[in-house]
């Protein structure tokens, strides 16, 4: 292809419509056409990321290889694509401001007056195009956070507009609102999709392509009636109706023919059809399976889910594999007590205890992870999970009553989870963690081994706290084994405990790493662990 394609995608009506995922399908379609193609998130927020948000706010905070803290929506991104993300892929208002006012202090700005236009316009703009630099993609989807009418969002229309203005024909916007129907009256109201196509054309912006969140099916009618009062042709109107799971989109949306009509609105000529065969034969066990395996997820933010977004993925991706689908207990750590932990847990195959921060719900997690030790049933404690089962083997095992992390008692006389020298003087906290990816040594004959058949790995980090070296030779005397190492710090990445069927604790988010076409194989692993759990 001669140049980057851009391909915007707003939203309109109300939030939460799922943009992530239609960006997403689009681009699933238009890679296993062949093109290479990346998809990026501004979020309007003036956080300079989500790092420092509580998951209450937007759910879980995704991570990528090179370390940056980002939007969930990076996650489907990888999920549905199977290529990494990085820092590129999402920005925040925060950013934008940053960058600007460090800018304005260096003097950059020549005394000029900085304004949100054209300087903050210019800066998102930069953004947006530093994916197309040296045509690494064929398309570069950028989503835009919020609704069509914020007014944290509007500087980002306005970008849009300067920026179709500038691209012309390489470049197109794919609106997504929501027909709402009436039970009343039985039928599909398409008001509130002309009232936001509305908005966007008084900020100067044409939508190109409408996509229709809906519960029902939409006809010819409805279709032409949008077509009629948004500017748009009948054959741009995409029906994108409730779908049983994310996965399945790609495929209506092959179905509503997006890919080709954003291909033939951007004069991009091809003979090549979506290649999906390997994606519709995960669908097909993901819809058809009839094996169920119980595994609970322990964690204090379960009121949200989203908050566990990956985890609760990456067990859809390797229930597949291993032709079951994970019933998901979501079990809330505050709520376990020790007399309660056999009604809790009794009828569970598997327990994942999930990271987390701060002292909250922390003695649940402990009780859980002390229930699945003894009763041998399979573990996976992950970053927070991980430190709590070594919490346990040194309160339960080792028989040290205070041992805990330097993070929930600063005082204790044995901390097993402690702080390096190098965070000890860190004061500010967003960005400041270990976050990203790092290497990681597996020694051989041991269950991380047999896992990932490999001696050396690459996982994705987010935390301060480490194991504390200096406990190292007592828990192994004791039946841990260190079975992963950071080789640069000498640092525990994986811990497991001997004379257990599945017992594995892991510093590091394999949960990051699992994609459709990559399930992970620590969960594919935990799962199947699970599944051969008769007790
Ligand atoms: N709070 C712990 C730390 O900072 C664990 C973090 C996590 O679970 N992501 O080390």
């Amino acid at each position: 292809m001669s140049s980057t394609k851009y391909i915007f995608v707003t939203g309109g009506v109300t939030s939460s419509l799922g943009k992530g995922i239609i960006s997403a399908s689009l681009a699933k379609l238009l890679q296993s056409r062949g093109f290479k193609v990346t998809i990026q998130k501004l979020d309007p927020y003036i956080n300079v990321d989500p790092g420092t948000l509580n998951p209450y706010e937007h759910g879980e905070c995704f991570v990528t290889d090179d370390g940056a803290e980002t939007d969930l929506d990076l996650g489907h991104y990888e999920r549905f694509l199977n290529i990494p993300t990085s820092q590129a892929n999402n920005v925040t208002t925060g950013k934008i401001y940053q960058t600007v006012i460090d800018k304005e202090r260096r003097g950059d700005y020549l005394g000029k007056t900085v304004q949100v236009i054209p300087h903050i316009t210019d800066e998102i703009k930069r953004r947006i195009k530093i994916l197309g630099q040296n045509h690494q993609f064929d398309f570069v989807i950028t989503e835009i956070g919020g609704t069509v009418g914020d007014i944290e969002s509007t500087p980002y229309i306005e970008a849009v507009r300067q920026l179709k203005w500038e691209l012309g024909n390489n470049c197109l916007v794919i609106h997504l609102t929501l027909l709402p129907y009436l039970s009343s009256t039985g039928e599909l109201k398409t008001k509130p999709t002309q009232h936001s196509v509305k908005m966007l054309l008084e900020h100067g912006v044409q939508p190109d392509i409408i996509v229709c969140r809906t519960e029902h099916k939409i006809n010819d009618d409805i279709r032409k009636k949008i077509a009629l009062f948004c500017n748009v042709s009948k054959e741009s109107v995409i029906e994108a109706i409730d779908a049983k799971s994310i996965y399945e989109v790609p495929l209506l949306m092959e179905k509503e023919k997006l890919d080709e009509v954003v291909l033939k609105k951007l004069n991009v000529h091809t003979n090549s059809k979506p290649e999906l065969s390997n994606w519709k034969a995960f669908l097909n066990i993901l819809y058809s399976t009839k094996n169920q395996v119980d595994i609970a997820l322990v964690g204090k933010y379960v009121e949200l889910k989203d908050s566990y977004k990956s985890i609760a993925e990456a067990f859809i991706h390797a229930g597949v594999k291993n032709n079951h689908k994970v019933n998901i207990h979501w079990i809330h750590s505050e709520m376990i007590t020790k007399d309660n932990v056999q009604k809790l847990l009794g009828n569970i195959k598997g327990i994942l205890v999930a990271p987390g921060f701060g002292n909250r719900g922390i003695e649940g997690k402990i009780i859980a992870i002390e229930y699945a030790r003894k009763n041998k049933v399979p573990f996976l404690g992950i970053c927070l999970g991980m430190q709590c089962a070594v919490i346990e083997f040194a309160r339960n095992v080792l028989n040290y009553e205070d041992a805990n992390s330097r993070e929930m008692n600063p005082a204790t006389t044995h901390p097993v989870i402690d702080l390096l020298e190098s965070q000890k003087s860190i004061n500010y906290l967003g960005g400041t963690m270990r976050l990203g990816a790092y290497p990681c040594e597996i020694k051989e004959n041991t269950l991380a081994y047999k896992i990932y058949n490999q001696k050396l790995i690459y996982e994705r980090h987010r935390h301060r706290y480490e194991f504390n070296n200096e406990y190292r030779d007592v828990f192994e005397k004791n039946g841990v084994v260190f079975s992963g190492i950071n080789p640069e710090k000498d640092l525990v990445e994986i811990m497991e405990i001997k004379y257990h069927p599945f017992f594995i604790g892991v510093q590091f988010h394999p949960e990051y790493k699992s994609t459709v076409e990559n399930p992970h194989p620590l969960f594919i692993h935990f799962v199947k662990a699970a599944i051969d759990n008769n007790g």
